[in-house]
């Protein structure tokens, strides 16, 4: 059995204390008072890299909002982030949000390859992930929730809220609608009643009980079979970890219920990579306090940083497609070789658009799938002449439809040619600059 080993809290007045007695920080702190960059010496070269964003505040020596963590207490530090086994990447990033130190990067590595808990919990195959679909604006509005089992067949409803990518982890004794309407009503008077749930097409969410029940809470139930790779990878990951967690559990002899809420209390606290915000924040619009050494953060600043971040969603969700629109499919995984073509020969119709959800019918099927699966067909000029794409960009100028001599070859669209034109994307209308042999040639005065 491995020793399970919880790290006490570090307060702000712990670091202060141990700031005083370490001997590196106080040079640190000295070089900043004084404003001269060249006292602080060779070893420790890593403060002098920063040396512009460094400030003392209170016996702490800041790297901007970030702590810096005295040598005594790096390794607390560590174990504190680490705490519910979070992977490498997301223990960095967790750190990375509030405290920093020398070669922290590092030593979080080989903490973690060296956590035995981590190390005979490799992670295995596990069921079908979490189908999350398109970004809602808001957050707990939109919800994705289904079960994973752990290996002693304990059931755990997953409940994501796709804005803010906050988890809710809950054991039920099975997945039967009875036990499933307890729990999920326990959520929801906590939280709040969504706009929307999507679960996958299993029981008990296939059942008229369930349907009742959503029409009951007022929420709306929408059964999801199409799939959005991106959100699925991403849901794929959190069921891995929730797997390790049972493995660390029991190898560390650790309740594992007591693991999960060790995991899910970090998982909220970190910065999501999808959102850059930690999912707490994102929710709640406030940091909860943590185990973990935290300044607070400015009102405005946090503000920005949600708004932005629901700006990132935005673009993210982006399509271009209208009823009407003619597209091609990317083929399935499974039919994709590494060659092309990547997408089906026959073109499709778009009849319905919902959202990022698009439904599209050829002579053969009509499909629903995210818009990530679909290629706007380009628009073909004329035949005869050495076509294009159109790059979206410039589907609004102002040009005639049909030129009758093609436009002189340009860099970027002879490298499309013959192939799918390039979804439509949410960057900059390309710059033309003009030929330097050209530009003496006209004298612009503003
Ligand atoms: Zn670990």
């Amino acid at each position: 059995m491995i020793e399970h080993h919880s790290p006490s809290i570090v307060s702000l007045t712990e670091i202060a204390a141990a700031t005083l007695i370490d001997a590196d920080l106080q040079i640190v702190a000295d070089a900043i008072n004084e404003g001269k960059r060249y006292k602080i010496p060779q070893h420790i070269s890593p403060y002098s890299k920063i040396f512009n964003e460094l400030t003392v505040n209170d016996g702490l020596v800041m790297r901007g909002k970030r702590i810096c963590i005295p040598s005594a207490l790096q390794t607390r530090v560590i174990e504190l982030a680490h705490e519910g086994h979070q992977g490498e990447i997301r223990t960095k990033q967790l750190l990375r949000s509030c405290v920093w130190f020398p070669d922290m990067d590092k030593q979080v590595q080989k903490f973690v390859k060296d956590c035995a808990a981590c190390l005979v919990s490799q992670s295995t195959k596990t069921r079908t992930p979490l189908v999350m679909s398109k970004m809602p604006e808001k957050a707990w509005t939109e919800l994705s929730m289904d079960f994973y089992t752990f290996p002693d067949f304990t059931e755990l409803l997953v409940i994501m809220d796709d804005f803010s990518r906050f988890p809710v982890v809950v054991p039920t004794q099975s997945t039967a609608f009875k036990f499933v309407k307890e729990k999920l009503s326990d959520v929801l008077s906590t939280f709040g009643v969504p706009v929307v749930i999507r679960t996958d097409n299993g029981p008990p969410f296939n059942g008229k009980d369930f349907a009742a029940f959503a029409g009951r809470m007022g929420f709306k139930h929408r059964k999801v079979t199409y799939a959005w790779p991106e959100a699925n990878g991403e849901a794929e990951r959190f069921m891995r970890t929730l797997s390790k967690i049972f493995r660390t559990a029991s190898a560390t002899g650790v309740d594992w219920m007591v693991q999960v809420n060790d995991f899910l209390r970090n998982y909220r606290l970190t910065p999501h990579p999808a959102t850059g915000l930690p999912p707490s924040e994102l929710l709640f619009g406030r940091l909860p306090s943590s185990r973990l050494p935290h300044l607070r953060q400015h009102d405005g600043d946090y503000k920005r940083r949600i708004q932005e971040a629901a700006d990132k969603r935005r673009r993210v969700q982006e399509h271009y497609l209208q009823v009407g629109d003619k597209v091609f499919r990317r083929k399935e995984a499974k039919l994709l070789n590494k060659t092309p073509p990547f997408y089906e020969e026959e073109a499709y119709v778009v009849t319905n658009v919902n959202g990022s959800a698009i439904t599209a019918r050829n002579s053969r099927h009509t499909v629903t799938c995210n818009s990530s699966f679909f290629r706007k067909v380009p628009v073909v000029c004329k035949p005869a002449l050495d076509c294009f794409d159109i790059a979206p960009e410039e589907e609004d100028v102002p040009v005639p439809p049909c030129p009758y001599e093609a436009p002189p070859p340009i860099a970027g669209r002879r490298r499309n040619r013959g192939r799918i034109a390039v979804a439509p994307h949410s960057s900059a209308p390309r710059q033309r600059n003009v030929p330097v042999r050209l530009r003496n040639d006209f004298v612009l005065n503003f």
